[in-house]
This record gives C-alpha cells, structure tokens and sequence, in this order.
C-alpha cells in the first residue's frame, strides 16, 4: 500500500487552497477528486465576490476567516497575477426604514474587522452609480471585490503541484478507516487504490457529510447533516450601468437580489435561495418575474426582457429552512479526537474569499 503524508479528498478551491498549504510546508500531499477537473462543483458556481466580511456574527469563523482570507486573497491574487478588481460595493437603502438599518450594519462590520464602510446619501450614492434613482442612502464598502475564481483555483493548483503534491482525477473517495498511526484509504475509479496516510481532509463541499460517514472509526455524532440551499441567477443581456456591486439591504434569510459582475463585466442577479433535496442546477425561468421586481426596487430602468436564466450554484447547509444560519465548521483533533483528521462541513459563502485563511487553520490543526 502506498504511503503518503497527507490525502485531500476534494479539488474544490479550499481543497485546493489546503493542498498547496501542507504541500509548500513539505508534506507529501495528494488530492483525490471524483470529478476530472478541479472546480466543477460549487467553486465555479458561485457569484465571485470577495467579500469584506460585513454581515456574519462577530466572533464566527466566517467572520474571522472572511477577513483574514480576504487580506491574504488580494496579496496572493496581486503577487501571482490573478486577475481582480477592487470594485467596491453598494449596500442601498430605498425607504426610510432599510436606511435605519445600515447604522447596525455598518457597527457589525466594523466588529468584525471590515472597517471601512462609509455612509453616503442619495445623492452622493448617485454621483457613484447614477442610475440608483430610488436610494436614499448608502454604505460604501471599498474593500469588496471580484476575483477570476478559475484563474485562482488554477494558480493554487500550479503551485501545490510545485511543492510536489500529486494530483488523482476521476478518483472518488470511497471509504476510510482510522489506523494506529493515521488512515487507510479506499479510492475508487478506473483504478482503485488504496492509500495509507498520516493525514485526512475531508474537504467535499456538498458531498462532505456523507463522506465522513464513511470514515470507520470516527464516531457518527460528530457529522452533522448537510441540507442543500440552491441559489439561481439571472444574467443581464446587454451591459449593466454599474461599476460596483449593488447589494440591498438584506431580508431574513438572504442578502437579497443583489447584482454581481464578472471580470468581464457581466451582470447577473442572485443567488436567491431555494431549498432542494438533489442537486438540479437547471434555473426554473419562470423565476424571472420575482427577480425584476426585486431588482427595480433600485434600479427602476431595469429594462423589460432584459433577464435570461443563468446559473445556479448550491450551498452546503447546516441548517434548516427557517432556522439561524451556521457558522463554517472545521472539525481538527480538538473536535473529534482523532490526530491528523480535518473535515470541512458547511463551507458555503464566503468559502471562496475565506478558502487561504481556511487552509491555514487547517494546516494548523493537523501540525
Ligand atoms: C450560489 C453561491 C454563491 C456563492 N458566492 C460566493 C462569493 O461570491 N464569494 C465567496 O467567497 N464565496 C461564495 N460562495 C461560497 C463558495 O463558492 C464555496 O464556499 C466554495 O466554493 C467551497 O469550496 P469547496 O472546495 O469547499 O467545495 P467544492 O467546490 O464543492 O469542492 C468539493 C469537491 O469535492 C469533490 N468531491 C465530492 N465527492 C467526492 C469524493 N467522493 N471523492 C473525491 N472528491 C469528491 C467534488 O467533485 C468537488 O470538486 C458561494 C456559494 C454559492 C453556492
């Protein structure tokens, strides 16, 4: 049986992000993805955005992640050529009521380390994006970003395969078994293998609970049930007249329709939030309807038509429909009891802005 130091299960970008971690520190890493390529799950389906670390609860990983990863996401996108783009970010307010509540999202964020927010007026909101006809106030938040996610989950790939980490495609984990001293693996594909390794992560977005299932040895109450939140898109047909990202301000449950770009420019809407039970990526276009009304609360010239279903992308829950929202949970030794195990459970938004700052954590846990 071949012998490695460290398996990653998962070429999503926080497996990813994890492989070039251990690997640059001198481990013998490999990464088995039942996919064949990195990133084809809920890393390219998603809005982007690195976000600044505004709306999670002070003291969560999210925040804390958010911000870090955040710091070291645009210093690694700047020194490796990454394309970017520190667009900055518009939360707008269109009543009197919405701009009642930007004060406790503004104090939020600055507990959370995001503190450079800035309140503007209707006016001065206008002199940004003119055609945000309906604000009558707004924060500003110039840390918030767009990144080629593709471009990053490529340069991670590129430089943990530097550091000598290896690469199984078509490779599902299929089962594991804690040993003495670390793991025996079972990957299944055209060439089944089994591995020994001192060190397992378990970063499969989606597919993270029902793999650590899988794991004998590891006792079942620590393996929390993942729910499924889809999230649809719209796209714009034709170019937006915006230049920074357009968020309201949130409802219970979501951020709301807010409009993201890409590197390219390209305008789509979402995600909204729907609760399903399998993963069905097909965007319903009969969801159009709600999407404009939502978006003409504050861009009115939404022209008529001018929406066409996207894409949708689907978020890893610990929650239920209706409940709180969970924070990421990233269970080391500490949690579980079991030396050189990490599993990564709900790593939905920020997952992307946070993937470097997750690594680290994760690098840290198994040292
Ligand atoms: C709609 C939406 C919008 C979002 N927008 C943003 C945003 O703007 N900014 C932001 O910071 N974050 C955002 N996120 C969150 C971000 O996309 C995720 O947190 C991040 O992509 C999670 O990466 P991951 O590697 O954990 O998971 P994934 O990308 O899902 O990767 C998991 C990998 O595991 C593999 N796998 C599954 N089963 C097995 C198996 N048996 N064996 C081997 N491999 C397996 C899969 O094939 C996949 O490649 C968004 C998420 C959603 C759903």
């Amino acid at each position: 049986m071949e012998t490695v130091d460290s398996i990653v299960v998962g070429a999503g970008v926080v497996g990813l992000a994890i492989a070039r971690a251990l690997a640059t520190a001198g481990r013998e890493t490999i990464v088995v993805e039942a996919a064949d390529a990195i990133g084809t799950e809920t890393s390219s389906r998603n809005s982007e955005v690195i976000h600044a670390g505004i709306y999670y609860p002070a003291g969560s990983l999210m925040a804390r992640l958010c911000v870090e990863g955040r710091k070291a996401l645009y210093a690694y996108c700047a020194a490796r050529g990454v394309p970017h783009r520190r667009s900055g970010k518009l939360i707008v307010a269109v009543t009197a009521e919405e701009a009642e509540l930007l004060a406790a999202i503004r104090a939020r964020a600055a507990a959370n380390g995001a503190d450079d927010l800035e309140f503007v007026d209707g006016p001065a909101a206008r002199a940004l994006e003119p055609a945000l006809e309906t604000t009558v106030a707004a924060l500003v938040s110039p840390s918030t970003g767009i990144v080629d996610s593709h471009a990053y989950m490529a340069a991670l790939r590129d430089d943990a395969e530097a550091a000598g980490a290896a690469f199984a495609f078509l490779s599902p984990f299929e089962a594991a078994r804690v040993v003495a001293d670390g793991f025996e693996v079972a990957v299944g594909g055209a060439e089944p293998m089994r591995l020994k390794a001192r060190r397992l992560i378990v970063a499969a977005g989606l597919q993270a609970s029902d793999l650590a299932r899988r794991i004998e040895g590891l006792p079942a109450c620590h393996v929390p049930e993942t729910r499924y939140a889809k999230g649809n898109y719209f796209t714009l047909s034709g170019r937006a007249p915006f230049s920074r990202l357009i968020y309201p301000v949130p409802v219970p449950g979501g951020l709301g329709t807010h409009l993201t770009l890409d590197m390219a420019g390209q305008a789509r809407f979402g995600p909204d939030v729907e609760w399903v039970e399998t993963l069905d990526y097909r965007v319903d276009p009969s969801r159009a309807p709600a999407f404009a009304a939502a978006i003409r609360r504050y861009w009115p010239a939404l022209p008529e038509d001018a929406l066409a279903p996207g894409y949708a992308g689907i978020r890893p829950k610990l929650s239920r429909p209706g409940e709180p929202a969970r924070d990421f949970l990233i269970a080391g030794p500490a949690d579980h009891g079991i030396a050189g195990l990490s599993l990564l459970f709900g790593i939905e938004s920020p997952g992307l802005t946070a993937s470097l700052a997750i690594a680290a954590m994760v690098a840290g846990q198994l040292d």
